[in-house]
């Protein structure tokens, strides 16, 4: 990260912390990837760090680091390790977002931020197999009913980031006697909570995005600590920025090793160093150009957002910052790749990892056509 985007000393030290993680993840990422493992161990030494707790507010002592710092740091993590960095992520931006005001009574938000410090992680099991992604709104089949003053929850979740780390999951369900939309807290030691190993996909095959079962789950009845009809459910929420971050850090590797390949390849049909192609340097150029506008844009959203004052003047701005990064990340590892050309599809290049990785980016919230559709009717706002 260039020091143009670092303002104090917390977040250069932060950053220097996190650049010698990064680099050491890096080393095994490749063997995650191959089989599919959920590394439970890097998430321990990001505990161990202070990682997981940076988010808790000050008001509850904790770090309460901005979106800005976040993004700082989650971008630094993925470019050694972008499904740990995603998977960490939605941690740290669950915290960061209940942190800034949440609809949750005060002893509950009071108990998770103790429980965050300790070393605890958490995530939101949103998704389902029915309902797609929960941005477009489709009801869970995830079911809860009151029986004997317990909450009785049943369903299968899909997707579940980083569920074999996960000691709380906020589970989204329908509240029968409410007729809307409920989180449930619920602990991975609660009976019925069971984690079904499904998840085996082309991209991000290191987060462990699990299903989570859960049947006859009994919980008591401050357990329901958020309701989607409430106010949170319309704020926008600056922390989702930590996906497009993740996605700018794979970017940003796959340019990094573009730039030292063709510094170093010199096929003997040419004097030098394939650098010196015109056609190279043409790609080389539009990689920086492409980089240089995703990530002022998406740092500048984060400053917006970060601000009070600024933050009610928001419109499309922080979905549109995902849908430019994101795609950005996909142009520049394509352009990468061609000029690494065939040994980019080496099993053992990291370009074709990341090349699979950052294809992950598109099916991560908001997703590309809700974005232009909001674009689209905020045009005809007033
Ligand atoms: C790596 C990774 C990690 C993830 N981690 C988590 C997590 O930790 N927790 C979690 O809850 N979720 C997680 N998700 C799930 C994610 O947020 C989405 O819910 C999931 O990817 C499904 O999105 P989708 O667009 O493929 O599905 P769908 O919503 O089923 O969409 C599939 C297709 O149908 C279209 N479509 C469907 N419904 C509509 C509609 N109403 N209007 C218009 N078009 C529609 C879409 O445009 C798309 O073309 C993760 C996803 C990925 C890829």
């Amino acid at each position: 990260m260039s020091s143009l985007f670092i303002y104090n000393e917390q977040q250069r030290q932060w950053i220097e912390k996190i650049g010698r993680l990064a680099d050491e993840f890096q080393k095994t990422a490749a063997s995650d990837d191959e089989h599919g493992r959920f590394p439970i161990e890097k998430i321990q030494v990001l505990r161990d760090s202070g990682y997981t707790a940076l988010t808790v507010p000050k008001s509850h002592g904790g770090t309460g680091i901005s979106v800005y710092d976040m993004l700082l740091f989650q971008e630094r993590l993925a470019r050694g390790d972008a499904p740990c960095a995603l998977s960490i992520g939605w941690h740290v931006s669950v915290m960061g977002e209940l942190g800034e005001g949440n609809s949750l009574d005060e002893g509950v938000f009071a108990f998770i931020t103790e429980e965050v410090k300790q070393g605890a992680v958490i995530n939101r099991a949103a998704t389902e197999a029915k309902t797609g992604s929960p941005t477009r709104g489709g009801r869970p089949g995830t079911n809860a009913v009151k029986r004997n003053g317990k909450w009785i929850v049943n369903g299968r979740k899909t997707f579940t980031t980083m569920s074999q780390a996960l000691d709380y999951f906020l589970v989204t369900a329908w509240v029968e006697e409410k007729e809307t939309v409920g989180v449930f807290l619920i602990h991975k030691d609660e009976a019925g909570v069971s984690i079904e190993e499904t998840w085996d996909m082309a991209a991000m095959r290191a987060t462990g995005s699990h299903d989570l079962v859960l049947k006859q789950v009994t919980l008591d009845e401050n357990k329901l600590v958020e309701s989607l009809s409430g106010p949170r459910g319309k704020k926008p929420n600056g922390w989702l920025l930590h996906i497009p971050a993740v996605y700018l850090g794979i970017a940003q590797a796959a340019r990094d090793y573009a730039v030292r390949f063709a510094s170093e390849y010199s096929p003997n049909s040419l004097n030098g160093p394939i650098k010196e192609v015109p056609a190279v340097k043409k790609r080389i150029g539009e990689m920086e150009l492409e980089l240089l506008n995703a990530r002022h844009f998406l740092f500048r959203a984060a400053q917006l957002y970060d601000d009070p004052e600024r933050r009610p003047y928001l419109k499309s701005e922080l979905g549109a910052a995902k849908h430019i990064v994101t795609n950005t990340a996909i142009s520049v590892v394509d352009k990468a790749m061609r000029i690494v050309g065939a040994k980019s599809l080496e099993r053992t290049n990291p370009l074709q990892r990341y090349y699979r990785d950052v294809r992950a980016g598109l099916h991560n919230p908001p997703m590309d056509d809700a974005v232009i559709q909001k674009l689209a009717s905020e045009a005809f706002d007033k």
